[in-house]
């Protein structure tokens, strides 16, 4: 699997730096995000290095949608029962600082649209 040493999603993989672990299988993990936007705010990153959501390739096409089932799962698990928003911020217009593909999971409050 594709790691990289100096990506700090990959370190958090690796166990070198920790995280609140909220899921984890053999390719995908989510944990809490250290700035929370929202009450629930987890991130959901596949284990392998992919920089962003446009570097996935056609062979990516289940983790992709694996990740989103893994969202609405722990959505559902944190009873999320009046909406949610998942976010994939794709390089620097959309404001992604972590260049390792996460998506967000935002719930516990209600949110504007459209967004800043
Ligand atoms: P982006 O702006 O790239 O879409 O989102 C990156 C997210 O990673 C931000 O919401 C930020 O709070 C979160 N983040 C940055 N560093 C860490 C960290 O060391 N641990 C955790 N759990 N989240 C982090
Ligand atoms: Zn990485």
């Amino acid at each position: 699997m594709q790691r990289d040493p100096e990506c700090l999603f990959c370190r958090i993989v690796s166990g070198e730096i920790p995280c609140e672990k909220v899921y984890e299988d053999a390719d995908i993990l989510a944990f809490a995000d250290i700035h929370p936007q929202a009450p629930v705010h987890v991130l959901i990153i596949p284990k392998e290095h992919i920089p962003t959501v446009a570097d996935a390739a056609a062979d990516k096409t289940l983790l992709l949608g694996r990740l989103i089932q893994i969202a609405n799962s722990i959505a559902k698990e944190q009873e999320l029962i009046f909406g949610y928003r998942l976010v994939i911020n794709c390089r620097k217009d959309a404001g992604q600082e972590v260049f390792h593909l996460h998506v967000h999971l935002l719930g516990g409050r209600k949110f504007a649209w459209p967004p800043g």
